[in-house]
């Protein structure tokens, strides 16, 4: 893993946030307070703005960075869950090292267990983990089958974006969505939808560099 590329995501990252803008305000608007575009959008921008501090780091202390600053820029429920995301992640890269996809899809697993732990949530609650325990989970599958490149990101994108979208189904039962009952049926989980463009916009990054 090379810091350079973590910077290239966090653009693409940042344009795809903005870019749906009217999206995420309306799915928080839904069934939420209506934040969570600002929330992102301020986090992205931060970390944005901190590219020349981060080009000087390895991948692992650069992730590390990027959890701290998150943590004091996101607020809501959001910051501190993404935040613990990028710092276990950190931490895993920097014991096991960084120099296969298996042991960056096995970091990016330790990245998801850490927010199931502080949102003390799982799978099936209307919430980011709907698509990030899925993409933990299928990145680690075909990073054991020595999957290529191109296979890994096409498949990670589509296992987003159905896990995105099963969360429209669901009651919710954390977070601020959770005392809608019923009501909550009918939307995305504004945080899965932002996931969802995070992990899009990187897997596209990735298979754009391949070319
Ligand atoms: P807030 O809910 O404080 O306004 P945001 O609007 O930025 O914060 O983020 C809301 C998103 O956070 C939700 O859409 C959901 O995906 C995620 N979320 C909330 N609570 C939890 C939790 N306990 N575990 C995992 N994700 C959660
Ligand atoms: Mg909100």
């Amino acid at each position: 893993m090379q810091t350079s590329i973590i910077l290239s995501a966090t653009q693409s990252i940042q344009a795809s946030i903005v870019a749906h803008e009217s999206e995420l305000e309306s799915l928080d608007r839904a069934i939420g307070d209506g934040d969570h575009y600002i929330n992102m959008t301020r986090g992205a921008h931060a970390i944005v703005e901190m590219q020349g501090e981060l080009a000087t780091l390895s991948p692992d202390a650069a992730l590390q960075k990027i959890g701290m600053k998150l943590l004091s820029t996101i607020g809501g429920a959001s910051g501190p869950l993404l935040a613990s995301f990028f710092m276990s992640m950190a931490k895993t890269l920097k014991e096991n090292g960084d120099d296969t996809t298996e042991k960056i899809a096995t970091a990016f697993a330790a990245g998801v267990e850490a927010i199931r732990q502080r949102g003390k949530a799982d799978i099936g609650e209307k919430t980011m983990l709907d698509v990030l325990i899925p993409i933990a989970d299928t990145f680690k599958t075909l990073t054991s089958q020595n999957a290529d490149t191109q296979l890994i990101c096409n498949t990670l994108i589509r296992t987003a974006e159905q896990g995105m979208l099963a969360t429209k189904d669901l009651i919710a039962t954390k977070g601020r969505a959770a005392g809608l009952g019923e009501r909550a049926i009918g939307h995305i989980d504004p945080g899965a939808k932002s996931c969802q463009l995070m992990i899009e916009a990187t897997c596209k990054l990735i298979l754009e560099n391949k070319k």
